[in-house]
């Protein structure tokens, strides 16, 4: 596997660091070994998360072609789009945000706090769009792209959740090489990885990078999309291109991509009361926060199926924890209990 033919512009601060979740291994019964890799503290730039790792592979190429505006598109609290707005002022570049209304949500401050807040004050460029719910390619970007064509500037298209961009499931192929290396130095394998999937090039960069050593199926995609099949068929293809661009050697098939459906409900973007429950045992047991989009229905999920023994015995459980936290202030009426 050739992951070091590709260009990487550092945007994080190194290896993310692997810390053992006792408190809530005990919780669920003490019968596996849940841990944590934590992504969501990888970058000083504006708090990081999965996609200032993708974004290191993607860099190299918007900047080889020489633009100056980074144009990009996700929900109003996307955290790609504030990742984006932060690789954009840190690198120099415009950033232009179409954030469009994907989430059944209208807490008061909702479209000015949290991730757009920090979007806006990073300078960026963020425009509203009135449309709901899609991970595929949006008119409203390719408007937004000739625009800045229009206005003389040369424009670098990042698709939603820098999913469907060539070089996008790189970042976590690495993920999976620094785990091995990690493991090395633990003196274990870890037994499973579950991870959030929405976009799919993240979970799709793990299922290629483990595929080199045997573990394709044992990292555990938790739906948070509440569309699996549409986020199933991206996972699938985004493996499949980036099992080709690095010389895999081998096929990546149906049976590799896993996709619990179970978690995601009731709509992408609200949460369960199972997310909730799970937000607050892993903020009240480890001091580990997460959020109602994504990371506490990952959580939830790992949580439930710990619990229930899902996991055989002795298995040690890696939970790739991916960022959003920032989105959490938009949410503040679903906690004004704690
Ligand atoms: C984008 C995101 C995900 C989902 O990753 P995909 O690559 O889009 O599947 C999960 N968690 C957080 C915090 C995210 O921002």
């Amino acid at each position: 596997m050739h992951l070091d033919r590709f260009p990487r512009y550092p945007l994080t601060f190194g290896p993310t660091p692997v810390q053992p979740l006792r408190r809530l291994s005990e919780h669920c019964g003490g019968k596996v070994e849940l841990w944590a890799k934590r992504d969501d503290c990888n970058s000083g730039l504006a708090f990081g998360g999965n996609k200032t790792r993708k974004l290191e592979y993607i860099v190299p190429d918007a900047l080889a072609q020489g633009a100056d505006t980074l144009v990009s598109i996700g929900g109003i609290q996307s955290n790609h789009t504030r990742q984006v707005a932060a690789v954009a002022a840190h690198l120099g570049l415009k950033a232009v945000l179409v954030q469009e209304n994907w989430v059944n949500y209208s807490d008061a401050v909702y479209d000015r706090v949290g991730n757009i807040e920090m979007s806006r004050i990073m300078g960026a460029d963020v425009r509203l769009d009135d449309a709901g719910f899609d991970i595929a390619i949006r008119p409203s970007w390719e408007q937004a792209m000739a625009e800045v064509r229009a206005a003389g500037g040369r424009p670098y298209p990042i698709p939603a959740g820098a999913s469907e961009h060539p070089l996008g499931g790189l970042g976590y192929v690495g993920f999976a090489e620094e785990v091995r290396a990690q493991e090395a130095e633990l003196g274990f394998r870890f037994d499973y990885v579950v991870v959030c999937s929405v976009t799919g090039s993240t979970q799709a960069g793990m299922i290629v990078g483990f595929a080199a050593d045997g573990r394709a199926d044992r990292v555990i995609g938790i739906d948070a999309s509440a569309k699996p099949a549409q986020t199933r068929d991206q996972i699938l293809r985004i493996a499949r291109n980036t099992a080709d661009l690095v010389g895999l050697g081998r096929e990546i098939t149906e049976a590799d991509v896993v996709l619990d459906e179970r978690f995601g409900g009731p709509e992408y973007g609200l949460p369960n009361s199972g997310t909730l429950d799970a937000i607050r045992a892993s903020a009240r047991l480890e001091a580990m926060m997460t959020d109602p989009v994504y990371e506490g229905k990952s959580m939830d999920a790992m949580i439930r199926m710990a619990k229930n023994g899902e996991f055989p015995a002795g298995s040690r459980v890696l939970y790739a924890h991916l960022g959003g936290v920032p989105a959490i202030n938009a949410y503040s009426f679903l906690f004004r209990k704690g």
